[in-house]
Order: C-alpha cells, then sequence, then structure tokens
C-alpha cells in the first residue's frame, strides 16, 4: 500500500485545424482570413466568433486581442469550441466525487471499483493528516482497517457467488459490494475531457481558497498547463500563494 500526497495530472490532447476545410469554407463565402496564432483552439475560437458577424480579415487585428475581447464581454460560448483532455491520477474518491459534479462541458472516464482489483490499491492522505505524527498514525491503521476488511469481504463474496459461473461477473458481484468499505481516501484515476469555458468556471470554483486542498491542488495544476497551451484564453489568471503555503488563482474576468 503507498501513500500518495500529490496529485498527478498529464495533458494527454488538444485540438488542431483542419487548414483545407478552413480555406474552403473561406472560399465559399468569398472572404480571407488569417490569424497570427499557431494554437489550435485559439484559431477556432477565433473563426467561431468571427464566424457571428462574418467579420473574417475585419476589426481587431490579433488573435490575442480578439478573444481578450471575447473574454471582457462574457461571449463564453465560443470558447466551448476549444477542447482540452487529461488524465489525473494519484487523487482520492473524494476528489472525483467534487470534480464530476462539474457537468457542463465535461466528460468523464473513472477507474472502475467493480471491475478493478482495489487489492493493491492506494490511498491519498491529506497534508494536514500528514504533518501530524500522531494523525497519520491514526489515519494510517484507520485506512488499513478498512482495506483489510476490503479484502477479507472481497474473499467471503467470491465464495457466496460461487454459483456464478461467469468468473468476470463473480469477481465484479464480489467487487462491487466489497467496495463499500473502501474509504475516500482510495485512489482513483480518471480521463476528463473539458471545453474552454468549462475549464476556466472549474479553475474559478476550485483554484478559490474556499475549495477543498485537494481539488485546488489539481485546479491549479491544470491551469499552468492550459496557460502553456494558450495565454490568450488563460493568461488573465494570477496564481497566488496563501501564507499556508497553498496556492489559489484570480482572475478579474469570472465566469465569461
Ligand atoms: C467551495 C465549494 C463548496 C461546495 N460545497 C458543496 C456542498 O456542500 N454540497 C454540494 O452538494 N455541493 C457543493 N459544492 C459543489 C457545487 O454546488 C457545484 O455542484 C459544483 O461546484 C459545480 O458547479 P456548477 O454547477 O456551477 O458547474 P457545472 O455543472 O459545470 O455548470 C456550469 C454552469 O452551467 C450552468 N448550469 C449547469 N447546469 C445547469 C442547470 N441544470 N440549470 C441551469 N444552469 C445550469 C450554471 O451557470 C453553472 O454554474 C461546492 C463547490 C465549491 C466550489
Amino acid at each position: 500500500m503507498n501513500i500518495l500526497r500529490e496529485p498527478r495530472v498529464y495533458l494527454l490532447g488538444r485540438q488542431s485545424v483542419d487548414a483545407s476545410g478552413l480555406e474552403q469554407f473561406l472560399a465559399d463565402v468569398g472572404m480571407s482570413w488569417s490569424t497570427d496564432t499557431e494554437v489550435g483552439a485559439e484559431q477556432l475560437c477565433e473563426a467561431a466568433g468571427r464566424l457571428c458577424y462574418m467579420s473574417f480579415g475585419q476589426g481587431r487585428k490579433t488573435n490575442a486581442q480578439y478573444l481578450a475581447n471575447i473574454i471582457e464581454s462574457a461571449h463564453g460560448s465560443v470558447l466551448e469550441h476549444a477542447v482540452w483532455n487529461f488524465v489525473i491520477l494519484g487523487v482520492s474518491r473524494s476528489f472525483t466525487h467534487e470534480l464530476v459534479r462539474h457537468r457542463a462541458g465535461f466528460a468523464y472516464s473513472q477507474l472502475s471499483q467493480r471491475y478493478v482489483d482495489e487489492s493493491t490499491a492506494d490511498f491519498v492522505e491529506p497534508d494536514c493528516i500528514a504533518e501530524e505524527p500522531e494523525l497519520h498514525a491514526l489515519w494510517e491503521e484507520s485506512i488499513r482497517q478498512s482495506h483489510a476488511a476490503y479484502c477479507r469481504l472481497v474473499e467471503g463474496l467470491r465464495k457466496r457467488f460461487a454459483d456464478e459461473p461467469d468468473a468476470t461477473m463473480r469477481r465484479k458481484l464480489a467487487r462491487q459490494a466489497a467496495r463499500s468499505v473502501l474509504p475516500n481516501a482510495t485512489e482513483t484515476r480518471i480521463f476528463v475531457t473539458g471545453n474552454g469555458r468549462a475549464w476556466r468556471h472549474f479553475i474559478e470554483s476550485r483554484a478559490h481558497e474556499h475549495a477543498e486542498i485537494e481539488i485546488r491542488k489539481v485546479a491549479v495544476k491544470i491551469l499552468r498547463l492550459l496557460r502553456q497551451e494558450s495565454q490568450s484564453l488563460f493568461g488573465d489568471y494570477e496564481i497566488v500563494s496563501l501564507p499556508d503555503g497553498t496556492e489559489i488563482a484570480r482572475t478579474a474576468h469570472r465566469k465569461v
């Protein structure tokens, strides 16, 4: 059993523009347009915004200026055309319970506790418990007891469902019931896709000083990755260190 204290966030996917499709569309409507960004998400959001007024080749000159105005004027639906895919590891089931409350513009695929054997599970310890030896000992004892109970329950339930001929179903029947004693601290893994507007709302809610520490860590990590992806879409956030050593993010443009 490993004890985990730091979430791991991996950026797996981003969008790219189909240049030939874009050229064909512009040719068909008799317009020309070029933008100064190479970033697919930024090109797509600008193209979507320009389509609203058919303003290709007119008005604001740079992509950064164009998207700053979109954010300033809270024309947030335009940001929904940009999508990023992440994998998050080393997080607890409490974290994912909070994460999946974010509905609009998100898709999730999470490790199944019904199919996956949790007898080798790892556990996520909150920093404030890890920092106090007595509290850490209490936490670890509690986790070990729950985990041992899970393993014993799986064994007992396999016998209880011995008549089930399908071995996969037998394991599933045992694990889905036994998991009821696993703690919130059990490590889980989740694949998350979100659009630009949804990621902004998530960051504002969860990289906030009132948000729980674990989800706040993830929100700040995602913000750092998204800022590398697109300054125009995420560069307005400021990351601030609090006196307790944790970080939050702020922007003047909330909930575009
Ligand atoms: C600090 C903090 C404490 C929290 N504490 C609790 C708690 O104690 N208990 C609890 O249950 N939850 C709690 N939550 C979760 C919170 O209530 C939301 O469920 C979560 O933050 C997702 O926010 P959302 O609904 O805005 O996001 P999304 O579901 O992603 O929605 C984004 C936006 O889309 C719009 N929208 C989405 N769905 C609808 C709809 N059906 N109708 C109309 N508009 C819609 C809204 O404008 C919404 O803000 C907490 C959240 C935070 C940040």
